[in-house]
């Protein structure tokens, strides 16, 4: 079968600590520190077969994130950006939708022919974590299109536990080639849902939301605060081709902050009362949270979800006077967080289509990541 590969050199820099258990498992626990020379081919693998407890599904659209494009662009070093767990050489992709075709022999959850997107983290449901409730934080954890086969394939065997079945959305979507095409977008949409919902706490209907970064995970987050009932939805990007995006999908107050002021702009349109709602998707932490301190309303919550490449100073006696919270926020495991963001998309509620804004065949998928990294897209979807 046809798949999208990444590989890279095991490098490890010289200040960087390789574990035991990182070296033998060939698994880098920050992969910016170990993984050099990246690149990526398209090229044939065998067809994967599924254990006892996966199903092997037909992948049928598969999303861009911009974790796959950071495993491409490196430093001056040659280090890759991507700064979390990785493995290589590794078929990517983890955003996807497709059909189950086959089930282990103690897979029970789902038949041939369903319908089905799924989780990205794999837990063992054993370990110290997963046993707090905490399996997004599994100590035993594999990642689809990280450390173990993703989804930039014809072809990806899945945990069924990780599979959540979408033929709910026929209704919504009409066709199942529509279903598969917006069920690859489900996954960006779960992250800022699980850090609304499963990390804040206190959300109310009306409140004001403001997304610092209108990318794929910001578009998605925007769609999932309308959806639960925000009284504004308030963003700053600075690219016109995603500002465009956000305009095309009913929200008239995203700006530019570098034409405009955003602290003054989020006071204006707030009635001087500051936002509720802060969601950092930009990481660009040193431009945000200067924004998001000077316009904290009283008892807000801030969602930090991008990937920072380093830390900004935190203004404390803001957040102190202003009785305001900092949710750090990763990833989408447990809390039900993919039925309830289905639920979302049968009911018409959330349709994140209009965010895919490209679509490459998996002949060209390399094209597709290089596409994704100038930036401009809402989301680079791959057809297989
Ligand atoms: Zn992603
Ligand atoms: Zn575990």
């Amino acid at each position: 079968m046809q798949s999208l590969v990444a590989d890279a050199q095991w490098d490890p820099r010289s200040e960087y600590n390789v574990s035991d258990a990182e070296r033998d498992s060939r698994k880098a626990m920050n992969a910016s520190q170990v993984w050099r020379n990246p690149e990526l081919r398209v090229t044939d693998r065998d067809r994967p077969t599924p254990d006892d407890d996966e199903v092997l599904v037909r992948v049928r659209y598969a999303g861009v994130c911009g974790s796959d494009v950071s495993m491409l662009e490196t430093d001056e070093d040659g280090y890759v950006h991507y700064s979390a767990y990785l493995r290589l050489p590794n078929v990517i992709g983890h955003e996807f939708a497709g059909e189950v075709v086959e089930t282990g022999d103690d897979a029970q959850l789902f038949d041939e022919g369903d319908l089905v997107t799924a989780e990205v983290t794999d837990y063992c449901g054993r370990c110290n974590m997963c046993r707090q409730g905490f399996m997004g934080h599994c100590e035993n954890f594999e990642q689809l299109g990280f450390t173990i086969p993703g989804a930039f394939a014809e072809y990806v065997a899945v945990p069924e536990k990780l599979c959540w079945d979408v033929s709910s959305l026929r209704d919504a979507y009409g066709s199942d080639d529509e279903v598969l095409r917006a069920a690859a977008t489900i996954e960006p949409s779960t992250i800022t849902y699980h850090g609304l919902f499963a990390r804040a706490e206190g959300i109310l209907p009306g409140d004001y939301h403001v997304y610092h970064g209108a990318g794929p995970i910001g578009l998605t987050g925007m769609n999932v605060s309308r959806a639960a009932g925000a009284g504004d939805v308030i963003a700053f990007e600075p690219s016109d081709d995603r500002r465009e995006v956000a305009r095309e999908l009913g929200f008239d107050h995203v700006y530019n902050p570098i034409d405009r002021d955003p602290v003054a702009t989020i006071l204006s349109l707030t009635d001087g009362e500051g936002a509720d709602v802060h969601v950092e998707t930009a990481g660009a932490v040193s431009q945000t949270y200067p924004v998001i301190e000077d316009a904290l309303a009283e008892g807000a919550n801030v969602v930090h979800i991008s990937n920072a490449g380093s830390d900004p100073g935190i203004a404390l006696r803001k957040y102190q006077g202003n009785g305001a919270q900092l949710y750090g926020s990763e990833g989408h495991t447990g809390h039900q967080v993919y039925p309830r963001v289905i639920r979302l998309m049968a009911a018409g509620q959330l349709d994140t289509r209009p965010i895919i804004t490209s679509t490459f065949e998996l002949s060209n998928a390399d094209d597709a990541i290089r596409r994704a990294a100038e930036r401009v897209d809402g989301k680079v979807l791959i057809e297989i």
